[in-house]
């Protein structure tokens, strides 16, 4: 197989077009010649994960997170990145980024988070594109037996990777929720579409104090807060299980490193 090969069952699944207008998605370096033989899925393009890429002698790895978001004029293994560039062209390793566009798609990021965290059943988006109902960010769907938020929010700690951050409702911890909203990655800017949405409770991460107290006090879903890491990493199995279903002949694997910035709570 070649790179061009893997790329375009990727790009078939997850439409670059689809990604946001400030993402950076697609191939950050490889040559789309070069033969593809292991890949290697991961959250983020960092040290420990292209370590990981060179033990295992993959070809390639696919992660969810850009490298570069913005414009750069080096890649000089004088900064992080650049050494990250220099270790993967050295080694013949390719990398390639599904960030937002992986976000909307069917079944995206959130699809793979909302079962990781039990919902059974039909899922749509909680922020559908205008254009078509069944892709967007985040994802609505149910438990399968009404629980109270303690007892979700101690389900989904279970079914996400464990991490120093780990999980935290807000929220009566008695109330009884059954209708779920989820989004991979920082939610923020999806508290209101989720309150609008009538659901029970708001499963994402990254959430900060102000917006999260004031949601809390108008009356609006409990909240549940993961790590950032935890909440996208259920996607990467989703994404191997595309390639090999596409037939491509490659073997993969999913990086198990924890990656999430925070390393330690006390
Ligand atoms: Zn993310």
């Amino acid at each position: 197989m070649t790179l061009t090969d893997v790329i375009e069952v990727l790009e078939a699944a997850y439409p670059p077009a689809r990604a946001e207008s400030w993402d950076a998605v697609g191939l950050v370096c490889g040559d789309p010649a070069q033969e593809v033989r292991r890949v290697l899925f991961a959250v983020d393009p960092v040290a420990v994960v292209a370590e990981e890429a060179l033990e295992w002698s993959a070809d390639l790895i696919v992660t969810h997170h850009p490298l570069y978001l913005r414009g750069t004029t080096s890649v000089a293994a004088t900064t992080p990145k650049g050494r990250l560039v220099h270790t993967l062209i050295k080694n013949d390793v390719a990398l390639y980024t599904a960030h937002t566009n992986a976000d909307v798609a069917n079944p995206g990021v959130s699809d793979a988070l909302a079962r990781a965290v039990g919902l059974t059943g039909d899922l749509v988006p909680l922020q559908p594109f205008p254009d078509d109902p069944w892709r967007g960010l985040g994802r609505i769907g149910e438990l399968p037996e009404p629980a109270t938020l303690g007892e979700f929010a101690a389900q989904a700690a279970k079914g996400l990777p464990h991490t120093s951050w780990g999980v935290r409702a807000a929220g009566d911890l008695s109330r009884t929720v059954r209708r779920v909203a989820v989004s991979g990655g920082a939610g923020d800017s999806l508290l209101g579409t989720a309150a609008a949405a009538g659901v029970d409770v708001f499963l994402t991460a990254d959430l900060r104090h102000h917006p999260s107290s004031e949601f809390i006090e108008a009356g609006g879903p409990a909240l549940i807060d993961a790590a950032h890491w935890a909440t996208e990493w259920p996607w990467l199995d989703s994404a191997a299980s595309i390639l090999h279903a596409s037939g491509v002949n490659v073997e993969t694997r999913v990086s198990a490193t924890v990656t999430d910035a925070w390393t330690r709570g006390y």
